[in-house]
This record gives C-alpha cells, structure tokens and sequence, in this order.
C-alpha cells in the first residue's frame, strides 16, 4: 500500500480484489462499493462508470479498500475508469466532501454539481478545443475607425487587441457568424495553440492607476499575504476604486504564474468588471457564466486546472472550479444572497471561497460596498482582517441620502411632485437620472371595481401581476401565465382596475412627463433577449437615454459616470416584513442604488421615497451611513439571538398535499427533540411564507442554536434518520443550513 503526497491511498497491491467506494450521483447519503474493474492504479477523484440499478452512470471514486461489507455475491464491478489522472484533484475533493457534509446534502450530488455536465455522463467528453482567434495587421489598423460604427465588431477588436495571444471563441463578446464575417473580411484569424497547455504570458497590457493611499494600504495587506491564509474584508463605497485593489494585488501573483479565482453574484449584470480584467492583463481569462454551452463550459474548466487560465471569473458554482497554482480568491459583492445556492445542494459560495482558501493557505478577498452582518461580526471576532477605503477614488465626491416625505404628497405612479421636479433639475443640468423599482411589469393587482375579484395565480397563493404591453398576466412566483381578463370573471363587469406599480406602469407615466426624453427601462422583461442587456447598458452609458429605470439589475456594479439623480421610489417594501433579513437588504440596495450617482466629477442627490421617514433604519443610514446602521442592526440580531449570534438551519418539505409536509416535519421535530441539546432550539412546524407555490404546498421546521457545532451535531444524527422516515418518502424534503431565504 502506497500512500501519496495528499495522504490519500492510492494503489493497493492485487492479491485482493480492490474495492472502490463510489459516490453516485443520487439523492441517497450513502457511499456504493464496487469491485475496480481492472488492475489499473486508482486514485480518489477518478470518474468511474458503474451499473447503478438498470442504468450506467459516472460516479466518483472516494476511497479505496482491501474489503466490502457487501456479500462478494452481490458486489458489482464497476465497468470503467475512463480517465488516467483524477478529474477532481485532492484539494478539491476535500472542499466538496466538506462542504456535503456541513450541508447535509449527498455527497454523490454534491460532486455530479462539481463536474461539467460533459464529465457527468458515460460517453467520451469530447476533445480540448485549442481554436483561437487573433487579430491581423489588417484588423489592426481597423481599430480605431470601427468603433463608430458596428459595435460588436469593434468589441470583438477592442478584445483581440488586448490579448495577442488570442482568445477562445467563448472569451468573444460576438456570434460566430460575426467573426466569420469578420474574418471574411481579413481582420481576424484562427489558430491552433499548442497541444500541451504552456504557460501563458501574464503581462500587464495597460497600465493602472495610482493607488491612493487606502488603496495602496489594502493591496499592500493582500500582497503581504500571499502564500498564505489570510481572510480580508474589502469594504468600499462604490466607486472607492476596490476593483482597481483587485487588478494590483493580482498583479504581481499573475506574474508569478498564480491563478485568480473571482466570484461574481451575476456576470450577466457585471460585464465590466469582466472586461476591466481583460483589458488590464495579457493572461487567458476563463468565464463561466450561464450562456456557455455545456462544450464551452468544460473547456473553460479544463483550462482553469492545466493552469493555462491565469483567471478564471465565475458565478458561484465556480468555487469548484479545479486550479493548478491557486494564488488569490475574489468574492465581488460578497453580500449578495445569489452567492448562497437556493436549490438542491445549498451551499454558500462566499463562505466555502473561505474555507477552500484556508485549505490552500492563500489569501482571500471579500469585497462590498456594504458587507453581511455575518462578515462585520467576522471581522469583530478577528477572523477576517478589515480594509477599509473611505473615499470614492478619483474626484468623485459621495453623494448624500436625502429622504422624501411622501405624505400627503400629490402623486401619480409613485412619482411625486418633488421627485419631479428634482427629476427636471437634474435633466435641465445636464445630468442623468437613475429611478429604482424592485417591482417589474406593470401593475401587481387586477382588481374588480364592482365586486373586488381579485386576479389570482391558479397554482400559488399569490397575485398575478399585469404586463399591460403583453395584455398577459404572470405570476411573478410559478411563472404561470395567461390573456388578462377584459372582464371580470365573477360578475361579468368590465370595470377592472390596475392597482398598484411596476416598473411597466413608471415608464409609461416618465414617458408622458418627459415626451423629448428617452426613458430607458431595465428589468427582467426588457432584458430576456441575448444581448439586450448590453445594448441597453451601452445606450445608458452613452446619455442617449437619460432617464433610467429599473429593478436589482440596474442597482448592481455598473457604472453610469453622468448619473446625478438616484432614487429609490419606494422603501417602505423593506421596511416590513417577515424575513429578519428584509432591512439588511434594504439597507444594502439604499446604498447601491446611492452608489450609481454623482461618480465623476458630477455632484450626485439621492431621493428616497417612503411614507415613514420616522422609520430607524431609515434614519440611521441617513445619519450615519451603512456603518451606522449594521453597527445598530447587529445589536438587534444579538439580542433576538439570529444570525451571526446563532446558527440556523430549515427543514423544507413540499407535496401536493397540504397534510404530508406538515406530517412528516411534526414527524422530524419528534424525532430531533430527544437529541436537542438544551441550546437548541425547534420552531414549527409552519407553513411557508407563500404555502403553495406552483402547485405544491410548502412547510418548513427551524432550528435554532447558540453555536454551529451544536446544530452540526443534532443535523448529524437526525438527518439519518429522516432518510428512513416513512412519511418522507410522501414528499420532497431538503436541508438548508445557514438558510439566507427564510
Ligand atoms: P469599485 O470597484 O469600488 O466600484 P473601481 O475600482 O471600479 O471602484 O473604481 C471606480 C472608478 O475610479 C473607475 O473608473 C476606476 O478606473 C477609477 N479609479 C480607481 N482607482 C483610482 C485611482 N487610484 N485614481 C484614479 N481613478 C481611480
Ligand atoms: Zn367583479
Ligand atoms: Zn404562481
């Protein structure tokens, strides 16, 4: 028996059989032996092709053992290992068998969500696509010219010209059929890289900024770091220049052949920070983003553990990417919940980018205009290391908060007489305005004037929303939709009134106020097209449009320089609800939204619109800023015992039926109570917030507990035991620890 560098078994001699042990993509906790199928040498982290009842699936060898507890009779041999060397390497394996256990999820699952949908499956993964495309001589000269014209070819050139190495085709903002066009014409050509991935020249293209002197502080902290575990928290307002600390402090980690891994909440709302990465370094850039295909998908994940990508950008599935010479995790926007995975296997990118970074003992950066209470409460504990940039970078000074009094205010569409007239201020000086609506479509209730009918979604308990330009109702939950009745179902009245806005109905009534101005509305439903979002983005970033509206998507990261006027129409939605973690997010999306005003030299003014101006959160993030209101907020989470001050996991169940969920969690509460230590504590079970949703009624058990050990023990011995639950078989259940969701 020989043991490698990892401390992993790797080889055991042949006088008796070898057993493999097998995680096997299925929602089953256990482990499956198998006997090896040949002689070849093994090593955990392989793929192996196995029958798995009537079918052949890919599972991932675990361990390795000179013995089964399987009756040699019915011991299976696995029918294949298709790769020489493991898929998933040491390291990697032991964040994902981590993380499956600090979840509770199946580690079988847990793994299949760690490979490329082309590694999942028996069939060979098809070839490295080695294609790149370079600019010509003759492209060269284009460069300056095409910028006027077809946008996309001159992106396609701007992004050649900064990678003379050549880019894959995923890496190229452009359909194939415009570089064929473009390649036609002679400015662009293909290539073939080298068979073995070389190292890859990491030299800067462009130069950077001077880092002022809390920049310079912060990237010095990061760089004093490298080689080993260090966890940082970046807090800037926006504009304070933090991505410009990222592009310094990987500077001189590229340089010595490191890879960079950054997390991102939504490459799709972030395409700058992406394209400030490739214009700032030569190195091969890896994006994994939604809109690859499962081809380009793999060969961007190949490319990250050859180490032939020097960086490697990614949503939050990419905190499993595997990497060669890991020097420097990024997590942007560390405070955005999209980084916590809502189904299946329930795990948070941002937290697990700090577990894998200690693992790997390199540094690890946080960053956000305005940190989770977890991550504040971090740092207070000394587990995470601040570094603070006060000031925007640049000239550009911080604009103020100022609230709107909507009370008794004359007002249409949430748009107030004040609101208005700021609105023309600005647009009279030349700036431009920036409204924020967490509420697409165009109106939230269908409402009978005669008999109070209300427009329900079918399959939820929820309304349907109206989409006045489709004349469709959609249920903003299910995604269920239909023709919007004329007529109301109940009484046969055709007096059916919009009640209530959505972004849809705000465009409409700008566009009446402000008939010579484009209004530009970024939602959802104006941005389902590929591509509309960035040509929306461009006509913004260009004053072509300049009055913007929209929900999250125009709140986060992009940059507007001659925004002068950002509002928020209505806060009073954060202000009261059910989810402890409602004002945290209200307060963050205040302060983002805030951040898109006044960045260049323009002074800025932000409205916020609520009818409770008395209200605390409001007044403390007015007095003091953010820091002001997580200071208060962490108080009151320490008091009501939530969240960073104790550690919560839900059990959810779903049926059709609206007893077996209730049943089978009052089933696990019975079973969970005799091993509750007295610091633990059970609530519910209730009903969901929405019960039924798309059809299915929902319920959910919490657990509450002083530490997370405590609760990580209980989850240990009751989850077994839900598995072989008879009720739990009458319904889809699933642990969330550390919920975000409530
Ligand atoms: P953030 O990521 O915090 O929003 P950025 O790094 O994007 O901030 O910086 C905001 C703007 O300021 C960008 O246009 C950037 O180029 C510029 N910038 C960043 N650092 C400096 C600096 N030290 N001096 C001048 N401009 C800077
Ligand atoms: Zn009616
Ligand atoms: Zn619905």
């Amino acid at each position: 028996r020989t043991v490698d560098r990892t401390g992993e078994k790797i080889l055991i001699m042949a006088d008796k059989p070898q057993i493999l042990e097998v995680a096997v993509p299925s929602p089953l906790f256990r482990r499956f032996d198998y006997r090896a199928p040949d002689d070849a040498p093994v090593k955990p982290g392989m793929r192996v092709i196995v029958p798995f009842g009537s079918r052949k699936v890919v599972g991932v060898v675990l361990a390795l053992r000179d013995h089964s507890d399987v009756p040699p009779a019915r011991l299976k041999t696995a029918d294949a290992l298709p790769d020489r060397a493991p898929v998933l390497d040491a390291e990697l394996m032991q964040l994902l068998k981590w993380a499956a256990h600090y979840y509770h999820h199946p580690i079988g699952e847990a793994l299949a969500t760690a490979l490329p949908v082309l590694l999942r499956k028996p069939e060979p993964p098809p070839v490295p696509d080695r294609q790149r495309w370079r600019l010509t001589e003759a492209g060269c000269k284009q460069l300056p010219d095409r910028l006027k014209r077809a946008v996309r070819q001159a992106q396609v050139l701007v992004e050649l010209a900064s990678h003379p190495q050549g880019l894959p085709r995923a890496a190229l903002p452009a359909a194939r059929s415009v570089l064929t066009a473009m390649e036609e014409k002679g400015w662009i050509e293909r290539f073939e890289t080298s068979d073995a991935p070389g190292p890859t020249p990491h030299a800067l293209n462009t130069e950077p900024h001077p880092l002022n002197t809390a920049q310079r502080q912060a990237v010095e902290s990061i760089s004093a770091s490298a080689g080993q575990y260090n966890a940082f928290l970046l807090e800037g307002v926006t504009g304070s220049g933090k991505t410009e600390v990222y592009l310094q402090a990987i500077t001189p980690l590229l340089e010595a052949g490191q890879q960079i891994l950054v997390l991102v909440p939504e490459i799709g709302l972030t395409p700058q920070l992406v394209e400030r990465f490739s214009t700032r370094f030569a190195a091969d850039i890896a994006v994994l983003h939604s809109g690859l295909n499962d081809r380009e998908r793999l060969d961007a994940w190949r490319a990250a553990a050859s180490g032939q990508a020097g960086i490697i950008i990614g949503t939050r599935s990419a905190i499993f990417t595997p990497l060669a010479r890991p020097g420097l995790i990024v997590v942007d926007e560390e405070h955005d919940a999209s980084l916590k995975q809502q189904d299946g296997f329930r795990y948070s990118a941002r937290d697990l980018a700090v577990w894998r970074a200690r693992q790997l003992d390199i540094p690890v950066v946080l960053g956000t205009a305005t940190p989770s209470l977890e991550s504040l409460f971090n740092v207070q504990q000394k587990r995470y290391r601040k570094l603070h940039l006060p000031e925007r970078a640049g000239s550009a000074a911080t604009p103020p908060l100022k609230i709107l009094d909507l009370r008794g205010q004359p007002m249409r569409s949430l748009l107030s007489t004040s609101l208005l007239e700021a609105i023309r201020e600005h647009l009279k000086n030349h700036g431009q305005v920036l409204l924020f609506l967490n509420r697409r479509g165009y109106a939230p209730v269908l409402l009978c004037h005669n008999c109070g009918w209300i427009a329900e979604c079918r399959r939820c308990d929820a309304r349907m929303t109206l989409h006045h330009r489709s004349g469709e109702l959609r249920c903003h939950h299910c995604g269920s939709q239909r023709r919007a009745e004329t007529d109301c179902p109940t009484c046969g009245n055709d007096d059916l009134l919009a009640v209530g806005e959505g972004t849809e109905r705000i465009e409409q009534a700008l566009q009446a106020y402000f008939p010579d101005e484009t209004v530009l509305r970024i939602d959802r439903d104006t941005t389902r097209r590929k591509g509309s979002l960035e040509a929306a983005l461009a006509d913004a970033q260009s004053g072509r449009a300049r009055i913007l509206l929209g929900t999250q998507m125009l709140a986060k990261g992009h940059h507007f320089p001659n925004v002068t006027l950002a509002a928020i129409l209505d806060a009073d939605q954060g202000l009261f609800s059910a989810d402890f973690r409602a004002s945290e997010r209200m307060a963050q999306l205040i302060v983002q939204v805030a951040g898109r005003a006044g960045r260049a030299d323009k002074p800025g003014e932000v409205v916020i619109q609520t009818h409770f101006p008395e209200h605390p959160l409001l007044h403390q993030l007015i007095a003091g800023g953010y820091p002001a209101f997580a200071e208060a907020a962490l108080k009151e989470r320490q008091q009501a015992l939530l969240p960073p001050f104790a550690s919560l996991a839900l059990l959810r169940a779903e049926a059709t039926r609206a007893d077996f969920p209730r049943d089978f969690l009052q089933q696990a509460r019975e079973l969970a109570e005799p091993l509750c230590a007295e610091n633990v504590q059970l609530w519910g079970p209730v009903a969901a917030p929405m019960e039924r949703r798309a059809g299915r009624y929902r319920a959910q058990l919490m657990l509450q507990a002083d530490n997370r050990a405590d609760l990580q023990r209980l989850l240990k011995h009751w989850v077994p035991l839900l598995e072989r639950e008879k009720l739990a078989r009458k319904v889809r259940w699933s642990i969330d620890v550390d919920p975000v969701d409530m």
